[in-house]
């Protein structure tokens, strides 16, 4: 055969611009796709032998990458190809619709790659000139030589090799010297082809020598061919698992678990999954489980194989069953990656349910880490919350695990209100909620300890799933509102006495942004605290939704409402109100006279227009009403001010308010130093 020339069988004009300028992300692949077809030639030469078609010495089988000043280099010792093969496989390319196909998935090079089968052309993203030097395994094959700059004519010319198999020689361009490089090449090598199954051979192992770094005469093997999750799980030890995870995450501590994946139908897939253990929410990154198509690296990008929740799992998973050349939204589609999917998600449950039945005790251990995989999948996984629930665990302020099933059968004597809903009490933080927590086991309910980030979403989804069922916070109110058991009985204290404490106690709260009290007055029993602040439930878990949630953001925006509780059953409450209404009757009880005739005159109105249409009612009437109604705010205004006045000289007022600001974490800067120099006063 004499050198001949041709073009490369394509439709387009030149194909060559096209992979440069679509494939401009990806670069780096073409190493990948290079090493893969020099891996396959090799493993098919090997199966050839193993079934007598190829009789010859394999010899060594590692392909060898390296650099040359302007050459990359990429070499095999596996079937290579004749002159007919190169024309066949290399020279025709199905190229139909090319244009239209490359506008869709110009981003997404595995996609293009894939579906043409374009892995050797990728090597001109980064070269200026190609050459295939190769030889056939086949007895007495001619070696030949193909050579292509980019442009779609190629020489083919017949050459001397000495060994079977192929050389690819990529020239590099210009735009990509940084492929010469040794490290950036060694990276590569590193990222896509650590776990090949034959070995990849980069320069030669260097050693100290007189200080300094020399070649020994020994490759440098950068892969490993036989990675843990090819392996049969029975000859694998704890420590196996362990050392595969520090290869792969080497700064990472010891995993939780692990799970080894290994099915063969309807879908082949082998890969291993750990629960790593985070220490922070800063550690819990998604993406960090590596893809491999049959020991090939493809990315690290698992949406939408693997289940969302999963994504936070670390490990590897290898399936040439999962498409690659198509674009990831239809990836999420297409049956078999639902089945993967749907698999994975299986399998991690059986997992956990087996740890769980079988060493409860290592289980509970390691709740706390585990518990931020198993609350997101439960929250964004219906089939996965159906399978934890048996396992899932609730832990009390005691540090006492229990599953739903039992915790609910702990509480349900003591903690159903009258309405007959059961009553979940928990704190968000020990040491903020200490008295609160105290005050409800003391009163015999159990608290749980609800502080993970996810458990505010948590809450809101099993108050949905259990029945007749509510999450309260220990300080959403005062211990004997948590759980209503019988009717409340009627507040003993007189109205215009409540007003009286009210107007005292509001008129010396420190203003704080964006957090607003109401006074109540309640009989809580001279042994509870005398001040007390809660905040309801429904408003903070509004905000805490809204911290999260998206289309919230009005909840967000409001302030932070509590209730000051004053009890009135308690020795400094009753002081503060008999002292207060006997410092300021003279100027009360004149304003008080006053208020009645307004009330009086407002309720003669109101009865007789009780039976009326607003038409009907007399103008002047009407006026006067809004007087009235003005005269009293006006008046009620005038008596809060006394009792204000009359505050701001009470030191216990202040110093009541204080010790329950105190006691939620909330007095600081100025009013925490006022309150410390009164207290030494009051001492
Ligand atoms: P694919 O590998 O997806 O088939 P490629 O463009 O990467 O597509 O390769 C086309 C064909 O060229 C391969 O199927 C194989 O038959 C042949 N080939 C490529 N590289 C080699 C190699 N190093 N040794 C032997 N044959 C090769």
């Amino acid at each position: 055969m004499s050198k001949q020339k041709g073009n490369i069988g394509v439709t387009t004009e030149n194909i060559f611009p096209i992979i440069k300028k679509f494939l401009y992300s990806d670069h780096e692949i073409f190493l990948r796709e290079l090493v893969s077809n020099a891996v396959d030639a090799t493993q098919k030469l090997k199966t050839l032998a193993s079934m007598s078609d190829f009789t010859g010495e394999l010899g060594d089988l590692a392909v060898r990458v390296s650099l040359g000043k302007k050459t990359i280099t990429i070499s095999d010792r596996g079937i290579g190809l004749t002159a007919e093969e190169i024309d066949k496989y290399i020279n025709q390319i199905a190229f139909s619709g090319a244009n239209d196909f490359l506008e869709k998935y110009k981003n997404d090079a595995n996609a293009i790659i894939g579906h043409f089968g374009l892995g050797f052309y990728s090597a001109f993203m980064v070269s200026k000139k190609v050459e295939i030097i190769t030889k056939s395994y086949r007895e007495g094959a001619q070696a030949v030589k193909w050579t292509c700059d980019g442009s779609p004519e190629f020489t083919l010319e017949e050459v001397k090799k000495e060994d079977r198999g192929t050389d690819i020689i990529l020239y590099i361009d210009d735009e990509s010297k940084e492929f010469l490089e040794e490290d950036r090449v060694s990276s590569l090598l590193k990222k896509y082809c650590s776990y090949l199954p034959t070995p990849i051979a980069f320069g030669k192992k260097k050693e100290w020598k007189d200080g300094k770094q020399v070649e020994t005469e020994e490759d440098n093997i950068i892969n490993n061919t036989n990675p843990l999750w090819t392996r049969k799980p029975s000859e694998l030890t704890d420590e196996d698992y362990k050392k595969f995870y520090r290869d792969l995450y080497p700064m990472s501590d010891e995993p939780l678990f692990w799970i080894h994946l290994n099915v063969d139908y309807p879908f082949h897939l082998t890969g291993i999954l750990y629960f790593p253990r985070v220490k922070s929410n800063i550690d819990l990154t998604k993406n960090k489980i590596q893809l491999y198509s049959n020991q090939v690296y493809v990315t690290d990008s698992v949406e939408g194989i693997v289940p969302d929740f999963l994504t936070l799992l670390h490990g590897v998973i290898d399936s040439p069953d999962i498409p690659l050349n198509v674009s990831r939204s239809y990836l999420q589609s297409d049956s078999n990656v639902k089945k993967i999917s749907a698999h994975i998600t299986k399998k991690v449950s059986d997992r956990l349910q087996s740890i769980f039945k079988n060493d409860r005790k290592q289980f509970e251990e390691k709740w706390n880490d585990l518990k931020i995989f198993i609350n997101y999948g439960m929250l964004t996984q219906d089939d996965f919350y159906e399978k934890a629930q048996k396992f899932a665990l609730f832990t009390d302020t005691d540090d006492k695990h229990y599953t739903y099933e039992e915790y609910k059968a702990l509480i349900n004597d003591n903690q159903t209100d009258k309405d007959k809903t059961l009553v979940y009490l928990y704190s968000s933080n020990k040491n903020e909620q200490y008295s609160y927590i105290e005050a409800a086991t003391n009163k015999g309910y159990n608290v749980l300890l609800l502080d993970g980030q996810l458990d505010v979403a948590l809450v809101s989804m099993l108050e949905q799933k259990f029945e007749k069922s509510r999450f309260t916070r220990v300080d959403s109110d005062i211990v004997d509102n948590l759980i209503v058991k019988d009717e409340q009985k009627a507040d003993n204290l007189a109205s215009d006495k409540q007003e009286a404490l009210s107007a005292t106690f509001k008129s010396q709260l420190p203003k704080i942004e964006k957090v607003e009290f109401s006074v109540v007055t309640q009989s809580l029993g001279e042994n509870s605290n005398p001040v007390m602040i809660t905040q309801s439930e429904y408003m903070r878990r509004m905000k805490e939704m809204a911290n999260i949630q998206a289309g919230m953001s009005f909840y967000g925006e409001m302030p932070d409402m509590f209730n000051l509780v004053l009890n009135a059953d308690h020795k400094l409450i009753k002081n503060v109100l008999e002292d207060g209404e006997k410092a300021c009757a003279t100027e009360i009880s004149p304003i008080n006279e006053e208020m009645a005739q307004v009330d009086k005159r407002r309720n003669e109105l109101r009865k007789e227009h009780e039976n009326k249409k607003d038409e009907e009612v007399p103008t002047a009437e009407k006026d006067e009403l809004n007087n009235l109604d003005g005269k009293w705010d006006e008046l009620k205004n005038k008596k809060d001010s006394v009792f204000a006045q009359y505050a701001t000289n009470n030191k216990v007022v202040r110093q009541l308010i204080d010790l329950a600001l105190l006691q939620n974490n909330m007095l600081k800067g100025e009013a925490l130093n006022n309150f410390v120099k009164r207290s030494i006063d009051l001492i």
